[in-house]
């Protein structure tokens, strides 16, 4: 397949990424979990692009912070989950499990993915083989579950994990460098019940290592890759996962 769409990144406060769809004419664009207008309507006037569609995953600030002042900049929908109605008020389209969007050169099938807040959606572009998956599942690890329950977190990584495995995965925060450390601690402890791949995992630190060190990112992530590291995805039922999310919290 000609890749003829691409994804950038912009780095907004500490560790969020805002995601900004281009398509093959570098005329129109989609962008994703806008936090903060200002980066965002910065690098689209830079880049003399279009903004024709924003998309939300869910209802946190750090996710919708930019949302109003983009609509009104560039006069374009936006689609949020359908549960989240009251809190994203500024959203013109309600999308729940199985809806699909299509944005034209991108389709987009909504997953609904409970548990870091009950109302988390995903947008996955099949065609493409991207996952725009908000605070589901990090580098190495996965969200908090602000509302959902450890049986909700769970089955949502399970859902991802049956995505194709040459899956990229689009997730908002850059955390995988202290979710790594967590996977040492872990790989350390005595009769840990989670043993991902270890060599998997080494080479995994040092190619992110070296991203780090030159200033890229680690996302997207791989989901062929995570599959067999990270220890949220390797957990055999709803009792592991609640152990390594639990354990993870105090860190
Ligand atoms: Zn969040």
């Amino acid at each position: 397949m000609v890749k003829n769409e691409h994804v950038e990144l912009i780095p907004i406060f500490d560790d969020n990424y805002v995601f900004v769809l281009i398509d093959n004419a570098g005329k129109k664009a989609v962008v994703v979990d806008p936090g903060d207008a200002g980066p965002v309507t910065e690098f689209l006037r830079a880049k003399k692009l279009d903004l024709t569609a924003i998309l939300v995953t869910h209802h946190h600030s750090d996710h919708i912070g930019g949302v109003a002042a983009l609509k009104n900049t560039f006069g374009c929908p936006v689609y949020a989950p359908e549960k989240n109605q009251k809190q994203i008020p500024q959203a013109d389209h309600w999308l729940k499990e199985g809806d699909v969007v299509k944005l034209s050169p991108w389709e987009f099938t909504i997953l609904e993915l409970p548990g870091h807040t009950l109302g988390h959606i995903a947008y996955w572009d099949q065609q493409h083989k991207w996952l725009f998956s908000g605070d589901v599942i990090f580098g190495l690890g996965c969200g908090r579950l602000f509302e959902g329950s450890h049986e909700q977190g769970y089955a949502s990584l399970q859902r991802i994990k049956k995505l194709p495995p040459q899956t990229l995965i689009y997730c908002t925060h850059e955390y995988t460098e202290r979710n790594l450390d967590f996977c040492r601690i872990l790989t350390n402890q005595d009769n840990t019940p989670i043993t991902g791949d270890s060599e998997a995992l080494e080479l995994y630190a040092n190619e992110l290592s070296n991203r780090r060190d030159l200033g890229l990112p680690s996302v997207p992530l791989k989901l062929s890759i995570e599959e067999s590291t990270n220890p949220f995805l390797l957990a055999q039922d709803a009792e592991q996962f609640r152990y390594l999310r639990e354990l993870r919290n105090r860190q």
